[in-house]
């Protein structure tokens, strides 16, 4: 048995609906804990709001619903958590462990792949700059639960990341990475295209227990380090265009009327095989065959 009580979580963000793509994402996630008789929790990541379509958070939470997709407890907003970012900043920059960078994006590219670590020892004022991260001791491959050990491209895992953007929102990573910690997730079950954020997720996870270990201010019981939480990638959905679907790519928003369609859709692209759909009296029924599938085929190959 899973020693740990399951916490995972669904984390879409609001740049538009939910498309036959994402819908895999959270149902895989929503399948996972609930199999694992586990807890699923739902977090709006609106913490880029040039990014953000107006309404979309609410469109998401409604197509959840109508797919029979309930999470567990509130739902929770990045946009709200912005002092919980500023504390792991806080604890980073104290520690000697991040610096301003005001290189443009065309600088970095002109340079090469990847950011070189060029403002590190260069003393940048924080106006107008981005903070990144000194990633001394990156995680550089992971254990994935379906694929196993999976090797990350060396010079991305080793990366100085941003934690706050030059324009001065706060950047993806810390914002997963303080939020997961804070609620105590067991479980990230994810789409495969964020392989290598979650690679450096979990560096920065190390991080904070590092950080957490240091303090002599928490008493002992606050100061245990959380497990690095598992990790399952999903396939991706692709196009008829060959193209992954995503937002950007003006992904067709799911549809509630089709609920029925789209979750036998989405239950094939997790490769269950389930009977037809027009065989249930409910979607919630559906899901619960769903979970028994999910948990003999998806559980024993755990670990
Ligand atoms: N909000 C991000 C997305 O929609 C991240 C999801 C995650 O952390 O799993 O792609
Ligand atoms: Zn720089």
């Amino acid at each position: 048995d899973y020693p740990r009580s399951y916490r995972g979580r669904f984390a879409p963000s609001p740049s538009g609906p939910l498309h036959a793509g994402s819908l895999v994402a959270a149902l895989g996630s929503f399948l996972d804990a609930r199999a694992h008789r586990g807890k699923w929790l739902v977090r709006i990541e609106d913490i880029d709001p040039p990014r953000e379509i107006p309404g979309a958070a609410d469109t998401i939470l409604q197509q959840l619903e109508a797919h029979g997709l309930l999470w567990d407890e509130t739902v929770s907003w990045q946009s709200q958590n912005s002092e919980r970012y500023e504390y792991w900043l806080a604890r980073l920059s104290a520690e000697s462990l991040s610096y301003c960078c005001t290189c443009t994006r065309a600088e970095i590219k002109a340079r090469g792949e990847q950011y070189d670590g060029h403002c590190r020892f260069l003393k940048r004022g924080a106006e107008g700059a981005a903070v990144r991260l000194i990633n001394e001791n990156p995680i550089r491959y992971l254990h994935d639960r379906w694929h196993g050990r999976v090797e990350l491209a060396p010079a991305q895992a080793a990366e100085d990341f941003v934690l706050r953007r030059r324009d001065g929102f706060w950047a993806y990573q810390l914002a997963v990475v303080s939020d997961d910690y804070a609620s105590g997730i067991t479980d990230i079950v994810r789409g495969e295209d964020l392989l290598h954020a979650s690679g450096w997720q979990l560096t920065l996870w190390q991080q904070f227990n590092q950080l957490q270990h240091a303090n002599t201010s928490l008493d002992s019981a606050t100061n245990i380090a959380k497990p690095l939480p598992r990790l399952g990638h999903l396939p991706l959905v692709f196009g008829e265009d060959g193209r992954k679907l995503s937002k950007q790519n003006h992904a067709q928003a799911l549809g509630n009327k089709e609920a029925k369609a789209n979750l036998a859709a989405a239950t094939q692209a997790l490769g269950l095989t389930l009977p037809d759909i027009s065989n249930f009296e409910s979607i919630s029924a559906y899901l619960a065959a769903a979970t028994e599938s999910w948990r003999e085929n998806r559980l024993n190959s755990a670990n």
